[in-house]
């Protein structure tokens, strides 16, 4: 024997067992539905998962069966995810927000065996019951209710499931390639696509997406993850929690500004996650109620671009860093994340902000690069837009219950994104392939023009749409709303964009609206958009 060492399989019960074990009075605060908020710890947390661990095989509950939840981010939530993975069963994340028929068809899709869920959703759950073929069991998120009882036949309850159990309950030894969680795309053009993530994937996300130059939470942070739980995996925060056991706060249904600000003063908010519509609620409401987050050092910002005011915003007046990071469903959902290197230490502050207004570049684990449409390799110059694609050791390969690969024949998997890598690998996201405007041959990147619309003073949220075009096929039209008690009009906006873009891709038309159409992810949805205001040019020339 030449020497050998100790193989332990990647688990995501053994990042709840470290986080009971070392971490386990470090709190973890929950926001509830009803909008108490409860201080619980990783050791209550790590026991409670156990326990349901224990209670799903009791239910009959078998290895690889889906388990779903429909919930805000909430210490149950955090349990169901930990015990429902460390049982060896799979937790499938639903978002709330999709249409009925969606939900319909997810959970069928999936095969889901049972389903958790927060009392706001339960009316949506006794209206779809009937159409639910898989469906075994339906778990209320608290305690007893007898008011829910009657709204849905054999409903269970969660504090009931897990009493049940004995605290020596252990957590079974599992195979790290065995499926963990399972998350939908949104599918805003055909049916929702499902993303199957193991152990082994899920712990190596949460490990290397974890590094200095990465997340970089220490035990010494309190972190908020405003991302939903049921957003991709809220990017691997719960479990990058536990391996470094650090206080998480939950923060619930209400995700306003001036809620966001109570909860990161009042538990000392270290770092907190979310997508950028969520920092404008919060930049408004740091002004409104005069906080100054004293607590708050960086924030993690994803899910779609980062408008760049911000980042001088944050930093200038309230001495909050902004991290850009890009991801997707499909990549768990860690891709790249924008931290500065050695060579950048004698540039100004805004030379600095420059930089980071990208979506930085990949932490080990994962490559990116940049295809025409004929597959052929272009430049990372920093200059060249191509198809972003990406590989490594947690992106997806195959659909759930798909029939063929997702990737290309040589193992790389298309992103839908268009962007520029440069030469010391930060990239750009230029566009989504399906958003970017096609003017006359010549690309229109919506991104840009949408920060250089919010950039305004005036704007308080803005969105670009490529519009048909009789001569050009699709030029740009903005679709804006103004921060209230605004003036501002068209030609102001329109003569704002002079000299940030060259001439032909200032937009042809603004148009005010009161708001604009948000995904469940609070992403705009762009196709809804098109679809009511794409026709506004086909009577001008
Ligand atoms: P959905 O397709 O449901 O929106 P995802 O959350 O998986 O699902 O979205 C991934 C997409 O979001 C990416 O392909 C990209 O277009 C966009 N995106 C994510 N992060 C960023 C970012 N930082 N900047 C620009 N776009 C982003």
């Amino acid at each position: 024997m030449l020497g050998k060492m100790m193989h332990q399989p990647l688990t995501i019960s053994s990042l709840i067992e470290h986080a009971g074990r070392y971490h386990g009075d470090t709190t973890v605060v929950s926001v509830e539905t009803s909008g108490e908020v409860i201080h619980s710890s990783w050791g209550e947390v790590e026991a409670n998962a156990r326990k349901l661990a224990a209670a799903l095989a009791r239910l009959g509950l078998k290895t690889g069966d889906r388990c779903a939840t429909i919930a805000w981010n909430n210490r149950r939530h955090l349990e169901i995810y930990f015990g429902v993975a460390g049982a060896g069963m799979v937790c499938h994340t639903i978002n709330p927000r999709l249409f009925p028929e969606q939900l319909i068809y997810i959970i069928n899709h999936a095969e889901d065996q049972i389903l958790f869920l927060d009392q706001t959703f339960l009316p949506v759950a006794a209206k779809l019951g009937e159409h639910l073929k898989t469906l075994k069991h339906v778990v209320l998120m608290g305690p007893r209710d007898e008011e829910a009882a009657a709204m849905v036949d054999g409903l269970l309850f969660y504090d009931e499931l897990i009493e049940g159990e004995s605290d020596d309950a252990t957590w079974p030894e599992l195979d790290e390639n065995l499926p963990s969680s399972l998350c939908y795309t949104s599918g805003t053009t055909g049916n929702p696509k499902g993303v199957q993530y193991t152990h082994r994937t899920t712990v190596l996300h949460s490990i290397a997406g974890n590094q200095p130059d990465g997340m970089a939470l220490s035990a010494k942070d309190t972190v908020m993850a405003v991302v939903p739980m049921f957003h991709a995996n809220a990017w691997g925060v719960p479990y990058i929690a536990a391996a470094i056991g650090c206080k998480i706060v939950l923060p619930g249904p209400n995700l306003d500004g001036e809620s966001l600000v109570k909860l990161i003063d009042g538990e000392q908010v270290t770092v907190a996650l979310g997508v950028p519509t969520i920092w404008m609620g919060l930049l408004a409401a740091l002004e409104s109620t005069g906080s100054k987050a004293e607590s708050l050092q960086r924030t993690v910002v994803g899910g779609s671009a980062l408008p760049t005011v911000m980042i001088p915003t944050f930093r200038d007046r309230y001495g909050v860093e902004l991290i850009h990071a890009w991801g997707m469903t499909e990549t768990s959902p860690l891709g790249t994340l924008n931290q500065l290197l050695q060579k950048h230490d004698g540039l100004s502050d805004a030379e600095k902000g420059k930089i980071r207004e990208g979506q930085g570049r990949p932490p080990y684990g994962v490559e990116l690069r940049l295809i025409d449409d004929e597959g052929t390799r272009l430049a990372e110059d920093g200059e060249t837009q191509g198809n972003l694609q990406i590989r490594g050791h947690w992106i997806v390969d195959t659909y759930f219950k798909a029939d063929g690969t997702a990737l290309t024949e040589d193992g790389w998997f298309d992103t839908g994104d268009v962007a520029t890598i440069d030469s010391d690998g930060y990239m750009i996201i230029r566009d989504r392939s399906k958003d970017i405007i096609k003017s006359g041959g010549e690309w229109i990147s919506t991104v840009e023009l949408e920060d250089i619309a919010i950039s305004h003073d005036a704007v308080a949220n803005a969105a670009a749409i490529a519009a048909k075009h009789a001569k050009w096929d699709e030029r740009p039209v903005i679709i804006a709303i103004k921060h209230e008690g605004a003036a501002l009009d068209e030609a102001a906006l329109l003569a704002h964009y002079t000299g940030k873009v060259a001439s032909w891709q200032i937009p042809d038309k603004v148009i005010f609206v009161d708001e604009l159409p948000l995904g469940g992810t609070g992403k705009v949805l762009k196709n809804k958009l098109r679809d009511q205001f794409g026709e506004v040019l086909l009577d001008v020339d």
